[in-house]
């Protein structure tokens, strides 16, 4: 937890966002607090019901572990796709909640999986559903003294799971746009990155599939996709790409 609630106290875990804009950012008068000897932050652990990650879990150490790649095949497949393994071996799943890009990777397959975020401060824990969490672009409900201390996946069965990253090319390349799937008990879960300001629930679609609706045409499933997303035009590409192709790709799977 964070002790002072002095917005100017970063915590820093792999380093692979923030030192990105160490020397654009006026860094005057801010200071940084060094997460990675916490060994209580480091470990994951896998029950029947749960996956845990401590905020220090690594890609890698994802990538590395056939339980966790069994029971969480998105969370793997993922981990695979962000950076090369330089990063992959430094960079946190937490670090990539906290930095509240709307084009992390690791966020859809997260939230796809129902995640809760564990916020804790002297005043104590909380846990806030990722899909919660982001309430603006880059613009979280995380106070500055609160520090994510893990992340919790709920362990269910499922019978679909998917993730598509679209990217200018396969590794070290930012989403244009991508989309993780689940369907487990307690319905369906879309979510979606680089379509909206943060990585987003499409929850109208979401609504008609749990309802049994079929879609006739990738048109028809963007209709559904509209209320919950407002992707733009920029460097990495256009808003109409960006519909027409998570349209695409969500009506030609769901059909299979
Ligand atoms: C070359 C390169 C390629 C990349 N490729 C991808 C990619 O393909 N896909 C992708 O999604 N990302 C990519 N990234 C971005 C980055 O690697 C990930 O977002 C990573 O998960 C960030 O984790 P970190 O531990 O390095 O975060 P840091 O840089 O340490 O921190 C990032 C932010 O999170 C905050 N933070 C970190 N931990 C906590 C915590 N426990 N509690 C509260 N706040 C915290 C920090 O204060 C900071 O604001 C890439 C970065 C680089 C440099």
């Amino acid at each position: 937890m964070l002790a002072s609630a002095d917005a100017s106290l970063t915590p820093i875990a792999g380093g692979t966002d923030l030192l990105v804009s160490w020397h654009h950012v006026d860094r005057n008068g801010q200071c940084f607090l060094d997460l990675s000897r916490l060994d209580e932050l480091r470990p994951f652990r896998l029950t029947d019901d749960t996956l845990e990650l401590g905020a220090l879990t690594t890609y890698w150490d994802v990538i590395r572990s056939a339980d966790v790649t069994r029971a969480f095949p998105l969370l793997a497949q993922a981990a695979r796709l962000v950076g090369a393994i330089q990063i992959q071996t430094r960079g946190t799943w937490a670090g990539n909640i906290a930095n509240g890009s709307p084009a992390a990777d690791g966020v859809p397959a997260m939230m796809a999986y129902d995640a809760t975020v564990v916020l804790r401060s002297r005043d104590g824990t909380t846990e806030v559903p990722l899909d919660r969490y982001y309430t603006g672009y880059k613009q979280t409900v995380r106070r500055p003294d609160q520090l994510i201390t893990a992340i919790r996946l709920p362990r269910r069965p499922r019978d679909v799971e998917w993730f598509e990253k679209v990217g200018a090319r396969n590794a070290q390349a930012i989403a244009k746009l991508g989309v993780a799937v689940v369907r487990d008990p307690l319905g369906w879960r879309i979510a979606a990155h680089s379509v909206a300001p943060y990585v987003c629930r499409c929850r109208t679609l979401e609504q008609a599939l749990n309802a049994g609706r079929s879609f006739a045409s990738p048109a028809d499933v963007l209709a559904a996709l509209r209320p919950d997303i407002s992707p733009i035009d920029d460097i990495r590409s256009t808003a109409t790409y960006r519909e027409r192709v998570l349209s695409r790709i969500l009506y030609y799977r769901l059909a299979e």
